[in-house]
């Protein structure tokens, strides 16, 4: 029995149909973008999808909207600056795509450990969605804000993602949304499905067993956050523990959003 409290898309006047969710394994899709808020943010959740997108043609665009300059504590040096530490987090993201089989790399240079979901942020955000016309958008989920009991999740995430998808629709695909960027040649362009990380409630499952040691090899790239810890153990534990729903020894799990095409 449904709950008649609960609100799903039969009760949003503008989206009358609920669209079912496959439980198949989406195909790969011809171009990609995925958008995070820092260096490695990726490579902890979705580069195993990316990389096995990559293998199978898909011409994929990353997008980190600040160069991860406020890096950690205990991982930074003491003699470090930010515009160093921003330098080498860029060059070890950019290595890391390399690893991947990501062909496009951009930074918006915002500052870390401060990002807010402005409308110049999402302007950006759309000038580049409309730049490389995406099928795919990858993002977090700005929706969660705690992760079990002991991770909070970064405010910088939750600002990335919110932008992300509110640039997705409805500036993206809508023709006078900042329409600065008509002046810059970019014309709309509509995204047909959001792959959304880290949801609470997943039911879309990317088997990433043949890819892992790919994810990981790209991941130990992030050379100034790991230094000697191997992330191998955790990043096998993770993708273990998301596939056990679907019975698989490793996955990446999404909330999709299908705007277009199904
Ligand atoms: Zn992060």
């Amino acid at each position: 029995m449904s709950d008649p409290t609960q609100l799903n898309d039969q009760a949003i006047p503008e989206r009358g149909v609920v669209k079912p969710e496959a439980f198949v394994e989406p195909p790969a899709p011809k171009r990609a973008l995925a958008i995070q808020a820092h260096p490695d943010d990726q490579e902890f959740t979705v580069a195993g999808t990316l990389a096995k997108w990559a293998r199978a043609g898909c011409e994929l665009v990353t997008v980190c909207i600040t160069s991860g300059d406020a890096g950690s504590n205990d991982k930074t040096e003491a003699q470090m600056t930010k515009p160093q530490l921003a330098q080498i987090r860029e060059q070890e993201q950019r290595d890391a795509c390399r690893v991947l089989g990501v062909q496009h790399v951009e930074f918006l240079h915002y500052a870390d450990g401060t990002l807010q979901p402005t409308l110049e942020l999402r302007r950006d955000l759309t000038r580049l969605i409309r730049k490389y016309k995406p099928e795919v958008v990858i993002c977090g989920d700005p929706t969660v804000r705690f992760y079990g009991n002991s991770y909070m999740n970064h405010p910088d995430h939750r600002a990335a993602a919110d932008a992300t998808l509110d640039a997705v629709f409805p500036s993206a695909g809508t023709k006078f949304i900042f329409p600065e960027l008509l002046m810059e040649g970019l014309e709309p362009h509509e995204v047909n499905k959001i792959f959304i990380h880290g949801s609470e409630k997943p039911e879309t499952f990317v088997d990433i067993a043949a890819v892992l040691d790919v994810k990981i090899a790209a991941l130990k790239e992030h050379h100034s956050q790991l230094h000697d810890w191997d992330p191998s153990e955790m990043i096998r534990e993770w993708a273990k523990e998301e596939g056990k729903q679907r019975g698989l020894d490793a996955v990446e799990s999404y909330r999709v959003m299908i705007l277009k095409g199904e």
